[in-house]
């Protein structure tokens, strides 16, 4: 009889997409429902991007590439990392160019790990659930690293140093993160990177994928930190800055592991699409003024999401400092309402409010002692995020009187 590998088997996924069949699901049967759920910016690629796009099809650009990706895009992505990251040495032979940044988390955990070997690979949790899962599916030990609330949703060096073993190939850290939008100060890079320098065999993935949408002053990489280059791939794409999630592009950079990671591409997708590299290329050398426009907006939103649900009964927000996500603290709000835990909350708060979210446990498991949070995705409407706080709000009043 034919089966399937344990592995496939045990295969996790993005639980946002099971939420959002969900959400698409209840909004066919008619029910009005405002959505947070979608991690992607709600806005179309520049139109000079898409003409580039246009234009590529136009001009016959519609065979392979170098699985490494076409020599003007990683001239333009090398140039384009280095200049977001105080002028590091990256040439363009150091870049590899992937069907979105997504798949680097495999290759790399692939190219840094052995399978059943007991490698560890170290992952912030709450965290964006492939890290997890990939890490599982590639035959590696799975270690998270906590992130706390009171440090804004970083970790404490402290605590990632407790969990480094002989065993640990490779740290994995986001930031701005998904899902709490928080970012890793300087001082805390620092202190990383003078533990790292006690474990030489500590690769570290630096999934920079929201580099660009950084509120709080210029975006700073761990590879910046002397000493960190060389064992650092620093992964970025179109997806967030430009947005261009469905063209699917990427860019990771190491000077050591560029031509390993080609390697997978060449033996999973040969190459990202042609025509969407040369629209990259334009996205990365053309004018800047829709990407700036959008994290504008996504600083705004974020300022209006943040007050609003401070003001909400028994929620709790803390500043993000990049990204498009919330991550508030709504323990309170499921004692008062009655939920036992915040996806009892979520699902509530769906059917009985119209307000679609996700909750903490479709970002790995619970921090003990950290309480309950939901993530909202705030790249919607500001009438959307004004409409839909208000919903929670009275969803919790509501409720908090039936209890009492
Ligand atoms: N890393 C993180 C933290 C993300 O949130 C995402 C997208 N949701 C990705 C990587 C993947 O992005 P891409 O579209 O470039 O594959």
């Amino acid at each position: 009889m034919t089966k399937i590998s344990k592995r496939a088997e045990s295969l996790g996924t993005e639980n946002a997409f099971v939420v959002l069949a969900e959400v698409t699901a209840l909004a066919r049967q008619g029910k009005d429902i405002i959505s947070f759920c979608i991690g992607q910016p709600d806005f179309p690629a520049p139109l000079h991007v898409q003409e580039a796009g246009i234009r590529a099809i136009r001009e016959g650009k519609h065979g392979y590439t170098p699985s490494a990706g076409i020599d003007p895009l990683r001239e333009a992505a090398a140039k384009y990392m280095a200049g977001m990251r105080g002028g590091l040495p990256i040439r363009p032979e150091d870049v590899v160019v992937g069907a979105g940044a997504k798949p680097f988390i495999a290759y790399d955990i692939l190219s840094t790990t052995d399978h059943g070997a007991g490698d560890e690979v170290i992952y912030p949790n709450p965290g964006f659930p492939i890290y997890e899962s990939q890490i599982v599916a590639c035959g590696a030990k799975p270690v998270p690293v906590q992130l706390r609330e009171a440090r804004d949703f970083a970790f404490d060096p402290a605590e990632l140093e407790k969990l480094i073993t002989p065993k640990t190939k490779l740290l994995i850290l986001n930031y701005p993160h998904n899902p709490t939008g928080g970012l890793l100060s300087k001082k805390d890079l620092q202190a990383i990177a003078a533990i790292l320098q006690k474990h030489p065999q500590v690769w570290v993935y630096a999934d920079e994928i929201y580099s660009r949408l950084c509120y709080s002053g210029e975006f700073f990489s761990i590879a910046q930190v002397p000493g960190m280059y060389e064992r650092t791939i620093i992964s970025d794409g179109a997806s967030k800055t430009w947005a261009m999630t469905g063209w699917r592009i990427g860019f990771a950079s190491n000077p050591v592991l560029a031509p390993v990671l080609t390697r997978w591409i060449t033996n999973t997708d040969s190459c990202a699409s042609q025509i969407s590299q040369w629209a990259a290329v334009e996205a990365i050398n053309g004018p800047q003024d829709a990407a700036e426009l959008m994290k504008k907006s996504f600083f705004d939103r974020r300022n209006l999401i943040l007050e609003l649900l401070n003001k909400t009964p028994g929620v709790t927000c803390r500043t993000p400092g990049g990204a498009f996500y919330a991550w508030p603290n709504v323990t309170e709000a499921c004692r008062m309402i009655g939920a036992a835990d915040s996806e009892e909350f979520r699902k509530r708060l769906l059917h009985e409010a119209g307000v679609a979210v996700l909750a903490d446990i479709h970002f790995g498991a619970r921090v003990p002692g950290e309480g309950q949070h939901v993530r909202f995705s705030y790249a919607a409407s500001n009438e959307a995020i004004e409409k839909g706080v208000a919903r929670m709000a009275d969803f919790i009043r509501r409720n908090t009187r039936k209890v009492a």
